[in-house]
């Protein structure tokens, strides 16, 4: 369940696309995991399906006419899939990811398998369909976001912060300075992205 804004305009747009362009099922991505062998395909980072740290990376982004089909897949971590390549151009990003040919290559080699392995299921999403997602998304973004501003100026304030008097110890020295005690701080990223965090 969503717990933010930001998450829930994830999940509202998730579900849109999702009306037009199915998502593979849970036994679609173990395939995904067990062709790649738990590997990022950018970097190699091993990693464990139940740490949550592995990515869905279309090759081909959803802007660009990309659809949920198992070919248009492949495992990538978060750093890779989040924070680096974004929207870049898959084969662009591995480039820059690898500047040791061999490891380029190699991993090229993997991607173009998988690919080609997929192809018969393979299928890109019409542009009016995606105008029609997005222009959904964005009118129910139109709404959502006065409301989430709205019910903001509703919150109880925040506690001010506090610090703790600096004490004294028997010795007369002087102890460490106080640290400012910080009131949780809430988090709202907002990302549309690509990603797939798995499990979801
Ligand atoms: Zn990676």
């Amino acid at each position: 369940m969503a717990k933010s804004p930001s998450q829930a305009k994830n999940a509202v747009m998730r579900c849109l696309r999702g009306i037009v362009d199915p998502y593979p099922s849970d036994t679609e991505v173990a395939r995904v995991w067990a062709f790649f062998v738990k590997t990022c395909v950018y970097c190699g980072l091993e990693m464990e399906r139940a740490d949550r740290k592995g990515h869905l990376d279309h090759l081909v982004a959803f802007k660009d006419g990309g659809a949920n089909d198992l070919g248009n897949y492949v495992l990538a971590c978060r750093d890779c899939n989040g924070n680096e390549k974004r929207e870049e151009n898959w084969e662009t990003f591995l480039r820059r990811k690898n500047p040791d040919e061999e490891d380029f290559q190699r991993r090229k080699a993997k991607i173009e398998q998988w690919v080609a392995l997929n192809a018969p299921s393979r299928r890109i999403v019409p542009a009016d369909q995606r105008q029609a997602v997005l222009a959904a998304f964005e009118q129910i973004v139109a709404v959502l976001d006065p409301a989430v501003a709205r019910l903001r100026g509703m919150r109880p304030p925040k506690p001010p912060k506090k610090t703790v008097s600096k004490p004294r110890c028997a010795t007369g020295r002087k102890q460490p300075a106080a640290q400012p005690v910080a009131p949780p701080r809430e988090t709202c990223p907002v990302m549309i992205g690509e990603g797939r965090l798995l499990g979801r």
